[in-house]
């Protein structure tokens, strides 16, 4: 059940050994096509790498769907998808010939005046990889040497694949300030949501509760991850669900990766005096706010979207501690040539994880 067209076409484009299957956004409409397209070639500060394992993230379905907020990639097509990486690198400087890296996918432009002045996290020019420029559903990427990040060698190019969800999970996480033996709700039991439990318990929540809404291979997934208050609202509701399970009524923070705008008052309503709500959902709509009791609870909304660089190195460590716990986000795995079907499983929210390879 999917509302975009997928094609395949791995015959057009260039043909021959110079030639890859990729995996494109080829017009500004739904839809995305497997096709053969030439192999990237490195220009001055890039680096060639051969990927290794890509994950399927939500913002790709949105591309594929065409949803409003992607109109910028329009003057950037083709390109090709996929920004959740690891690979090898195979053409670059000598001290990363050979190493495994994953990939910050914003390009900064350098240039811009929050660039020049030290803030390029605000970087108003910048180019995602997988976005604007073409990434890693591919068998060869090109990147800027500024964009790769080292992975330690315990931890496989599966798991090194999982860091850049997890460090918007890890954000959402230190945004919601977490102390010990805090309660904390995350609704939303995607990968951000999973992973964001995960971190929200590693930074010592006394109780971690886990929400969806028809979500039951992704509530298994929470299960399995060890968490053992998770709730399916669907037909009681948030609220009904927890009193229902003999669960707190109030909590310390609550982590938003739903993006249903609806929600958010009643996810108000679910905070304790000084409590924290984290929104790290994309959200269609505005949401209505009681402002006043806002007030009278000193409470806090915050925004979380991408992490800081000082993330990654963090995240790393946690899959090196806990890699096996993390990759039971990963529910599928799929070569490169099947992973339309990959998408379908994303978008009808079977999937977690799904996880591409190279095939052959
Ligand atoms: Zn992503
Ligand atoms: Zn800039």
């Amino acid at each position: 059940m999917s509302a975009f067209p997928f094609v395949i076409a791995p015959s057009s484009g260039a043909a021959g050994e110079q030639s890859m299957l990729a995996l494109r956004k080829v017009a500004a409409a739904p839809g995305i096509a497997l096709v053969g397209t030439a192999r990237p070639r490195p220009a001055a500060g890039e680096v060639l790498l051969r990927m290794e394992a890509a994950g399927i993230c939500g913002t790709d379905i949105h591309i594929a769907e065409w949803t409003p907020g992607y109109e910028s990639m329009a003057s950037c097509l083709p390109v090709t998808l996929g920004h959740e990486a690891a690979g090898i690198v195979i053409e670059g400087p000598d001290a990363w010939l050979g190493r495994r890296a994953v990939l910050r996918p914003s390009v900064l432009c350098g240039r811009c005046e929050a660039c020049l002045s030290g803030r390029s996290g605000s970087c108003r020019a910048r180019r995602g990889i997988g976005i604007h420029r073409s990434g890693a559903f591919a068998s060869e990427i090109v990147v800027p040497e500024a964009n790769l990040v080292a992975v330690p060698e315990d931890i496989d190019a599966e798991l090194a694949a999982l860091t850049e969800p997890l460090t918007v999970s890890h954000e959402a996480a230190r945004n919601a300030a977490i102390e010990p033996g805090d309660r904390v709700l995350v609704v939303g039991p995607g990968p951000i949501g999973l992973a964001a439990a995960h971190f929200a318990r590693k930074a010592g929540a006394r109780r971690v509760v886990v929400a969806g809404r028809r979500d039951e291979p992704r509530l298994a997934c929470a299960r399995a991850m060890g968490f053992a208050d998770c709730l399916d609202t669907a037909d009681a509701g948030l609220t009904r669900s927890l009193a229902d399970a003999g669960l707190p009524a109030e909590h310390d923070a609550v982590i938003e990766a739903t993006g249903v705008a609806a929600l958010v008052p009643e996810l108000i309503s679910l905070l304790a005096p000084f409590g924290r709500l984290v929104i790290a959902g994309i959200h269609a709509a505005p949401a209505q706010v009681d402002l006043t009791a806002l007030v009278r609870r000193h409470q806090r909304i915050v925004g979380s979207y991408r992490a800081p660089l000082s993330a990654w190195p963090e995240v790393l460590a946690a899959l090196a501690d806990d890699g096996e716990v993390l990759r039971r986000l990963v529910s599928h795995r799929l070569p490169l040539s099947r992973i339309g079907e990959g998408f379908m499983a994303m978008a009808s929210r079977q999937a977690v994880k799904v996880m591409v390879t190279p095939d052959g």
